[in-house]
């Protein structure tokens, strides 16, 4: 085999698949490496195909991009814990203030803390940078800035957060994904 092409091989197998439980819940993402295995194995059935194949000596193997376990995992929920990663999913790597998509995003407390404000679900947002020093410990009305929607808890606990940059990539995973979408 030539360098790129075992190149082209180890990034195809490096992939993300999305894992689901028996139950069709979201468990976790694996490499594609790890998801042929499964497969393989009958651990796993291949509901969506990704793009292109993978070759060994004399097999072709269909990419996996979405497998099911075949049994169930038992694993407890958990509830969402308020941290920067879960309010910037929330808010899709969105500023709250002027709509810009970035990952340079800082945490703003709606009401500042300084006036009392709560470190809540309901009083934090994601700000870009330019738009957290324009608001600089001011409510949004003191700054003349507005909110974009109103910040609100997620619903329900979850097993597991599909990161938002994977929902973007990866049409073939948005049925599989309800309230991620
Ligand atoms: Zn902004």
């Amino acid at each position: 085999m030539h360098k790129d092409q075992t190149e082209d091989h180890r990034n195809l197998l490096n992939l993300p698949v999305l894992v689901l439980n028996q139950t069709y819940e979201p468990l976790n993402i694996c490499r594609a490496r790890r998801a042929l295995i499964l497969i393989q194995y009958g651990k796993a059935e291949m509901l969506e195909n990704g793009t292109g194949v993978v070759r060994s000596v004399n097999t072709v193997f269909e990419l996996p991009s979405v497998i099911r376990l075949a049994r169930m995992i038992r694993r407890p929920r958990r509830e969402r814990k308020l941290t920067r990663f879960e309010i910037f999913e929330r808010d899709r790597y969105t500023c709250q203030y002027c709509g810009k998509q970035t990952h340079q995003l800082t945490l703003d407390h709606v009401i500042p803390r300084h006036m009392g404000g709560p470190h809540t679900w309901e009083n934090v947002v994601s700000a870009c940078v330019a738009c957290n020093r324009r608001k600089a410990g001011k409510t949004p009305e003191e700054s003349g800035m507005k909110l974009s929607q109103h910040p609100t808890r997620p619903r329900g606990n979850i097993l597991f957060t599909i990161p938002y940059h994977y929902r973007n990539n990866r049409n073939e995973w948005g049925k599989y994904l309800p309230g991620n979408s």
